[in-house]
């Protein structure tokens, strides 16, 4: 274990972010510099518990070792610690930098003590590894014969694609988007996953004999389309990890017109944009000197303020329909699950740095978009609601706004591609496939990531990546 004392000697320290002031000038990464002595001490926090609830099912989804490279990185063994980590997770440098960590809200010290910085430790590993040069292409030495055609190159088609090219079977990664990486490429932005930390692992797996081919809209109609029914023709396998793309819309009276986006739009354009031409070309929403509202928390909602931001908005406000969270875990929410508690993210922060508070509005819906004469959006109107969503009297309040973002969720995946196969769908619009099984209504498909579970994490679909990789190497050996 690290040191056998050190929980009780050394306080929690996470690594801190650079300075908001700072960092909103630009889209580089929020992370400051790794230092390995404060990590050592922080891996010494380690008790290596004989029941680890980090790496259990409520902690870390991919059941990373993590005592064992705690203790590693506190020993100064960073090379063993890698080699750890990359047992059960392929890509630890984009969980390290944006996974919300489940594994610390379940860390038995985190039980009445700060947990282990286990996201800082995991991330560090990461980086060291490729600033050393120990993470190298490392290509199968015999090849199967078999062809999989995977649609999507989020986590989960990435995932998915390394395991399957390391068992031997021949790759193909079917990308409608220019670049490769999903939402690690076009959703999550710059400042918290820069582009060139997805693009040396697509590099590494491309030498390794995955191919890809971008702008390739599988089922599509358009000039980029690729007919499903050849991918079907030409593999011994396909698998769909196309993302749950769907947004939630807002349509309440109003909705119509300029003015309103949904956050992925606004995502979209602003990285590409940023990544083509450093925002010179124009071709994304700006939000400077606008008054932005955000609708919608989560993830999205934060990376939407904290793009606002550096555009230089002239007001921001973030609406959201729940009731502000406790401060500490209630008592239906315990540990080891995950503590639904009050957060400050990115954000937030650089919001009250900025304009003096947090942003976030709770307990409030939108009743009405507020147009002028000519259509242009002028505001929303507001009502307050209690826990039951309920709309309370007398509480309708208008806000001015020349931009609104909308981020309430996703609703599933478009279903283009699932249609042209005929494949059933579950209660919630997804691909209906078991997770464990993954394969859908067509036998020789499966599907995996967030169009068969819906919207949730990077590291759920690594972890479905990689169980529906073993799941179709197993079919291929059958067939
Ligand atoms: C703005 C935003 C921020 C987020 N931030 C975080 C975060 O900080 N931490 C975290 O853990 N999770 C975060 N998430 C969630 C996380 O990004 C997703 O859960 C994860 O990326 C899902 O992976 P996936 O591989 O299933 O799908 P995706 O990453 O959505 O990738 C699916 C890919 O399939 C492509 N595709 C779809 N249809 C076709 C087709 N017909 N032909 C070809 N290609 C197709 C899409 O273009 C897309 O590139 C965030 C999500 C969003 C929207
Ligand atoms: S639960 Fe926390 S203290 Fe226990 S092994 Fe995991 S990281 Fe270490």
């Amino acid at each position: 274990m690290g040191k056998v004392t050190g929980f009780k000697e050394y306080q929690r320290e996470t690594e801190p972010y650079r300075d908001p002031a700072e960092r909103l000038l630009d889209f580089k990464e929020i992370y400051t510099e790794h230092k390995d002595d404060h990590l050592q001490i922080q891996g010494a926090r380690c008790m290596d518990c004989g029941v680890p609830f980090c790496q259990s099912e409520d902690g870390c989804p991919v059941y990373n070792l993590i005592p064992e490279w705690n203790d590693l990185v506190y020993k100064g063994r960073w090379k063993d610690a890698l080699e750890r980590l990359h047992k059960t997770n392929n890509f630890p440098e984009f969980t390290g930098r944006v996974c919300p960590a489940p594994c610390e809200g379940s860390c038995v010290l985190g039980y009445n003590e700060p947990a282990v910085t286990i996201k800082n430790i995991e991330c560090a590993i990461a980086d060291r590894g490729f600033d050393e040069g120990w993470v190298v292409a490392n290509p199968p030495a015999t090849r199967s014969g078999k062809k999989v055609a995977i649609v999507g190159s989020g986590p989960a088609g990435l995932a998915a694609a390394a395991q399957l090219n390391l068992a031997g079977h021949e790759v193909t990664v079917y990308e409608r988007d220019d670049r490769i990486g999903g939402l690690l490429m076009y959703g999550i932005p710059n400042m918290k996953l820069e582009k060139d930390v997805v693009d040396r692992r697509v590099k590494l797996l491309e030498e390794e004999g995955v191919k890809f081919a971008v702008n390739a809209d599988v089922g599509g109609n358009g000039e980029n389309a690729v007919a499903v029914e050849t991918l079907m023709a030409d593999n011994d396998a396909l698998l769909l990890a196309t993302g749950a793309t769907t947004p939630r819309d807002l349509n309440i009276d109003g909705r119509e017109g300029a003015g309103i986006h949904f956050a992925m739009e606004f995502l979209l354009k602003n990285t590409k944009s940023l990544l083509d031409s450093g925002l010179e070309d124009g071709n994304y929403i700006s939000a400077k000197d606008k008054n932005v509202i955000v609708i919608g928390g989560g993830d999205t909602g934060t990376d939407c303020i904290g793009t606002s931001l550096r555009h230089g908005c002239k007001s921001l406000v973030n609406f959201e329909i729940m009731p502000r969270p406790p401060v500490a875990r209630e008592e239906d929410n315990p540990w080891p699950l995950w503590p639904k508690i009050y957060r400050v993210d990115y954000g937030h922060e650089e919001a009250a740095s900025r304009d003096g508070e947090d942003p976030r509005v709770y307990s409030i819906s939108g009743k009405e978009f507020v147009r002028g004469d000519n259509g242009e959006l002028l505001g929303i109107n507001t009502v307050e609601v209690d826990k039951n969503f309920k709309e309370i009297p007398g509480t309708i309040q208008f806000w001015e706004a020349d931009l609104i973002l909308l981020s309430m969720g996703f609703l599933g995946p478009e279903h283009y591609v699932s249609e042209k196969l005929s494949l059933e769908l579950d209660q919630r619009s997804n691909y209906k496939a078991e997770y464990g099984e993954f394969q859908t209504s067509h036998a020789k498909v499966f599907a995996a990531g967030d169009c068969r579970r819906g919207q949730s994490l990077v590291v759920r679909a690594i972890d479905e990546g990689r169980l529906v990789a073993e799941q179709i190497d197993a079919f291929l050996s059958q067939a």
